[in-house]
């Protein structure tokens, strides 16, 4: 059940399934925005993550990373390193993960909350409309009720 991330770039949210650029504040995004947003290079030697404004100092706050790595390198890119190492970058990952799955459920809640606003106010205004629409339609109604006794009686005095 595992579900590709979304561009962290709210103007974005393109789905992610190759090369993205992630980084050490749990933000990821894909390389058309990164470079958009200042986060390749950096214009004043600080480079900023767009969605959170954690500064990204060190070169490795952001890398680019292949979502679908090749089997060597998954054989070689924690090869070597010590058990409690590989434990902690499988946590670390674990944790990126789990942070943008908790995002993605939080932006479907905050988009699901608005419009159920929307549909309330415009049921709201349909309410309004067919009230005021059936109070002309009564008044129109009356006049047309009073204008025909009127007549009656007026054709009655002849
Ligand atoms: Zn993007
Ligand atoms: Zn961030």
């Amino acid at each position: 059940m595992d579900l590709s991330l979304r561009c962290n770039s709210l103007k974005c949210r393109q789905r992610l399934a190759d090369r993205a650029v992630v980084t050490t504040c749990s933000h990821i995004f894909c390389v058309p925005c990164s470079d958009a947003l200042g986060l390749s290079s950096s214009a004043n030697g600080i480079r900023m993550c767009p969605a959170c404004d954690a500064q990204l100092a060190n070169p490795d706050d952001a890398v680019v990373t292949q979502l679908n790595p090749t089997e060597d390198y998954k054989t070689s890119v924690l090869s070597g390193l010590s058990p409690t190492i590989i434990m902690e970058c499988c946590s670390r990952g674990i944790s990126f993960y789990q942070y943008q799955v908790t995002q993605e459920i939080m932006y479907h809640d905050y988009m699901a909350k608005n419009l159920a606003d929307r549909y309330a106010n415009l049921n709201s205004q349909m309410d309004n409309v067919i009230k005021d629409a059936n109070s002309e339609i009564s008044g129109l109604r009356d006049k047309l009720e009073r204008g025909f006794a009127n007549g009656l009686k007026t054709s009655c005095n002849h």
